[in-house]
């Protein structure tokens, strides 16, 4: 049996009785054996595996109602709540955090008879692009496993890439699906904003981000989304999507059809190789009928500033609820300190990444400098609102890099300016609340280059059909081979 399927084909195995959900679920756990060590996808792993897969067995073999997952063994990022599951958010912080409930996803894809693998490893409350920040030690690209594999879903991409999963779900405020999706070559889908329930997933900046689906193919990120995907009553800027069937259709004809590339997008300190592949990206789609042109697109210039300035000052405020008395479970006995004294000493076990943010997320919106960033921040969001729709009236979909530099060493980019810097194409569409779509396009020594599509807000589907469009006529091989 292969174990490095895409999700229709396990379906269809699945349903033709070619092997059991145990014997699936045992390859998933031999994989995991096999490259867990090295790799680090998971920060802990389920142990009812092949106790959950032996019950689906069983409802298949007496013909009982089955959700469309069928067993399929999904990966998720440790922000996201499973009820009695340990969430750690990649922090000491939440060491010992036991989640109460179900996020509003998981819910769903549990009614689908997913089976849950594991908890997938991040930076510390999704704030990083390498996953070298989180507090469980580092997770490797499965290409090359000295190169980072991006973040903050690292966990999740290395996990879908090397077959310890069939696909994940990850959290995407400001690129975090899409960039190591890019780096390891695996499809993530940013939807738009208000699409899927937030509710249970631990907020970092609750105004940006959102779950998607981490995939082998973009026909699979389709089944997930219709899935995850739609209004639900405990997350009140969730949206009606009319129950859109996004497997559907998605072969569609792309003659005469308009993509914008994004100059600003292409800029000077982008990686030659990146903007080369760029290039081959848009000869394809050409190839394919659509029309290519360049466009200006100014005010993304100050994208990268404004996206760091509101988050910053999101996550100030979200994270102080972490004080290890009704969230947490750090061990350190309050006895014999005073109240400040033992918050603080507590809140020193964040990161460093972490205290940065809290401590910019502090002062950005305090009075008197207000004006001067935050509300400024959010006027440079609206401009880009307006302008990105405008520029969307003429295109169907914008193209660029998703990352304009290639998958890097670790411990290469130190400084957190160099760091931030690897966002400045992802971050549009979180400020902007519009769908986003990272796919596998090509390899530079064998090390993965994704390309980012973009369209309007729920226009999944567009996105989708472009995505497959491309994903067909490339037809890389995404199955790395791991010694
Ligand atoms: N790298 C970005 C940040 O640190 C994006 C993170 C994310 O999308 N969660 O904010």
């Amino acid at each position: 049996m292969n174990s490095k399927i895409t999700i229709s084909q396990y379906v269809e195995s699945v349903k033709n009785g070619d092997f059991t959900v145990e014997e699936f679920s045992l390859q998933i756990l031999e994989n995991i054996n096999k490259f867990e060590k090295k790799l680090h996808s998971y920060i802990s792993i389920n142990d009812d595996i092949i106790k959950q897969a032996k019950m689906i067995d069983l409802k298949i073999k007496s013909q009982e109602k089955l959700g469309q997952c069928m067993g399929v063994p999904i990966s998720i990022k440790d922000n996201i709540c499973i009820h009695g599951i340990k969430t750690t958010c990649g922090s000491k912080l939440l060491k010992n955090f036991i989640a109460p409930y179900d996020a509003t996803v998981i819910s769903k894809l549990k009614k689908e008879d997913a089976i849950f693998v594991g908890k997938t490893n991040m930076d510390e409350f999704a704030m990083g692009s390498t996953t070298e920040f989180s507090a469980y030690g580092l997770s490797r690209n499965p290409w090359n496993v000295d190169y980072v594999p991006g973040g903050s879903s690292g966990g999740s991409a290395v996990s879908v890439s090397s077959s310890e999963s069939l696909c994940s779900l990850g959290s995407d405020t400001g690129g975090s699906i899409r960039n190591p999706a890019s780096f390891c070559s695996v499809v993530g889908l940013k939807p738009t904003y208000g699409l899927i329930s937030r509710f249970g997933l631990i907020s970092y900046a609750n105004s940006m981000e959102q779950i998607g689906p981490m995939t082998k193919t973009v026909k699979d990120a389709a089944f997930l989304l219709n899935i995850i995907a739609g209004i639900d009553s405990k997350d009140n800027t969730t949206v009606y999507n009319n129950n859109e069937n996004y497997l559907s259709n998605l072969d569609i004809d792309l003659k005469n059809k308009k993509i914008g590339i994004i100059s600003e997008m292409m800029g000077k300190d982008a990686d030659k190789k990146v903007l080369n592949a760029t290039y081959e990206a848009i000869s394809k789609f050409e190839e394919l009928g659509a029309k290519c042109d360049f466009i200006s697109f100014n005010t993304v210039n100050y994208a990268l500033a404004a996206y760091y300035i509101i988050t910053s000052a999101e996550a100030g405020s979200n994270l102080a609820r972490f004080d290890n008395v009704i969230y947490g479970g750090f061990k350190l006995d309050a006895n014999g300190y005073d109240f400040n004294t033992y918050i603080s000493k507590i809140r020193k076990n964040f990161g460093k990444e972490v205290i940065r943010r809290m401590i910019i997320g502090g002062f950005i919106p305090s009075s008197g400098y207000v004006g001067r960033y935050f509300i400024k921040a959010l006027k440079i969001k609206s401009k880009l609102i307006m302008e990105l729709n405008k520029i969307l009236n003429n295109f169907d979909v914008v193209l660029s890099p998703t990352v304009p530099v290639m998958p890097f060493k670790f411990g290469e980019k130190q400084d957190s300016l160099s760091m931030y810097l690897i966002d400045l194409n992802t971050v549009l569409s979180n400020l902007t609340g519009t769908p986003a779509i990272s796919i596998p396009f090509k390899f530079d020594n064998g090390l993965p280059i994704g390309m980012q599509l973009m369209t309007k807000a729920m226009q999944e589907k567009l996105l989708l059909q472009f995505a497959y469009a491309l994903e067909k006529i490339t037809n890389i091989n995404n199955i790395p081979s791991i010694n």
